[in-house]
């Protein structure tokens, strides 16, 4: 069967997700390495992203809120563990003016040298802990509840759009509390917000679980991830919380005074989803013809192709198309108006077809004059394609019939993209009951090798070093422990001692 995508993602998985990001149009090179130019169709998605999650972040009483981009050095200073996890990766303002440099070119004024190094932001604890500090005073002041949606750089030796990018758009909510088990709430509070939105929305299955200690975030207390698989088999990391503590309160000196006058620290968290999660809806939905969109986050749901063909006819056919995009827009579906699009754009009505389903609209109708003449329209659903012969399935209906379908059939796509998912995720987590097995698994050569399940001791220190060493053998990490798991009753497969949990053994992003 031929595909609309040169690069299928048997043939070369890597570059089919390339090819996808280039032919459905949603970002490109933008001639800064690890920065992408992310374009309408990309770009469309994340707000839809945005929208969704924000109604989601404000439900459970958070606040958005705006800091500044730039970073005093000595804010990441305070925090010993937080600076040392992203020395490496910070890009630093050190002057704010340029002078020639004499050839023809510009240099940085050494007389305009900052006199504290300015960091652009890879995370905003410090910024943000410090304003802190400032609005809390009393336990009558607490909690603080706020999110903020920006951009962040992190200078990342291998990136891949979307996925790890050295400047990425994303929401980071920062929390204060008066005792670490409200603080602890809160980080799986969030993590749930985000389990739920990823299902929900995305269509997303996700396993909900802490990250062992050496994944966690530089200067947290806990870690908590949703980790999804791609259809490769590797997990993606697609969103994370963080219990803190008191750690940052310490170093940035958030203190109240309790009810009985006595002055405390307080705990704190932090959670986070970036631009990431459209690289995993596309390694999750896509196809060999392009993306695949939920319809919930689809800017547009539904496409209407009118068969233009530069005729005097075209006007009704204009009219007819009008006419359903209308009344489609009157509709509502998984909650909101409908999304439709009337496609007038000077192209062959082909062209255009695979065009929209190289982006993957859930929905493209096409309409021909012998489709208007019966009153009809001929519907394509991005979620199956073809028929079982191999020929692209258009079904031709009542446009009366469409339009009363349409909201049911969007959310039909809806719940067909994750039950495809997750029936692939599930069948591809599999238990190993020792660490001969988890090689076995992982031999090389093994394509899709998907995700393992083990009992362990959680080691930590020096025996937690050695675990990672071997994993890293078998290009493996530790995803997360999964928080709906069964309790561990077997011994650990790394060092034979009674099990404390069970954790998920992968290839990653
Ligand atoms: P963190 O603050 O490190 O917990 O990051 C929060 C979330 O941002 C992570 O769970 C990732 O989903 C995402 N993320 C981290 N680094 C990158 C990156 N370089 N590009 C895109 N997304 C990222």
């Amino acid at each position: 069967m031929k595909h609309a995508l040169s690069v299928t993602r048997d043939a070369d998985f890597a570059a089919w997700y390339q090819s996808v990001i280039a032919e459905a149009d949603l970002a490109e090179e933008s001639g800064v390495r690890g920065c992408m130019v992310i374009r309408p169709w990309g770009y469309g998605i994340w707000e839809r992203i945005q929208r969704l999650l924000d109604d989601r972040i404000k439900a459970t009483g958070h606040e958005n809120c705006y800091f500044p981009l730039f970073i005093p050095l000595s804010y990441f200073e305070k925090e010993a563990e937080h600076v040392e996890g992203f020395a490496k990766e910070m890009a630093v303002v050190t002057h704010h003016r340029l002078i020639p440099d004499g050839k023809g070119g510009l240099m940085p004024d050494p007389a305009a040298k900052l006199e504290e190094p300015l960091v652009v932001r890879p995370t905003s604890e410090t910024v943000i802990g410090t304003a802190f500090a400032r609005w809390v005073q009393s336990w009558r002041d607490l909690p603080v509840l706020i999110n903020q949606w920006a951009n962040v750089v992190r200078w990342e030796m291998r990136t891949r759009m979307f996925l790890r990018t050295s400047e990425f758009l994303w929401q980071e909510g920062h929390t204060a509390h008066a005792t670490a088990d409200e603080a602890r709430d809160e980080t799986r509070k969030m993590l749930e917000v985000y389990r739920s939105f990823a299902e929900d929305c995305l269509a997303l299955p996700v396993v909900a679980g802490e990250k062992p200690e050496n994944e966690r975030f530089p200067g947290a207390v806990a870690t908590y991830s949703i980790e999804a698989m791609m259809q490769d088999g590797k997990a993606l990391q697609a969103g994370t919380s963080h219990f803190l503590g008191t750690n940052f309160a310490h170093a940035q000196n958030i203190r109240f005074q309790n009810a009985s006058g006595e002055l405390e620290l307080a705990n704190t968290t932090s959670w986070g989803v970036s631009t990431r999660m459209i690289g995993g809806v596309i390694m999750v939905h896509g196809d060999d013809d392009g993306l695949r969109v939920p319809p919930r986050i689809a800017p547009w749901q539904i496409v209407i192709v009118p068969m233009l063909r530069d005729q005097p006819e075209d006007e009704a056919l204009i009219a007819y198309a009008k006419d359903i995009q209308s009344n489609l827009a009157g509709l509502s579906a998984l909650g909101e108006p409908v999304r439709a699009l009337l496609d007038l754009k000077p192209a062959k009505a082909a062209t255009k077809r695979w065009g929209w389903v190289k982006k993957g609209a859930p929905i493209v109708i096409e309409i021909g004059g012998r489709d208007m003449a019966g009153g009809n329209v001929s519907v394509i659903r991005r979620d199956r394609l073809y028929r079982e012969d191999g020929k692209l399935d258009s079904q031709v209906m009542a446009r009366g019939d469409f339009e009363a379908e349409a909201p049911a059939l969007l959310a039909a796509i809806q719940q067909a993209l994750h039950d495809e998912a997750r029936a692939r995720m599930q069948a591809a987590i599999v238990p190993a009951g020792d660490f001969a097995a988890v090689e076995a698994h992982f031999a090389e050569g093994v394509k899709n090798p998907g995700w393992v399940e083990v009992q362990w001791a959680r080691p930590t220190g020096a025996a937690l070093d050695a675990v990672v060493e071997r994993l890293k053998a078998l290009k493996l990490t530790i995803r997360n422990a999964p928080s709906d798991a069964a309790v561990a009753d077997g011994a650990c497969v790394f060092t034979g001692e009674p099990a404390v949990e069970r954790v998920l053994l992968a290839r990653s992003y």
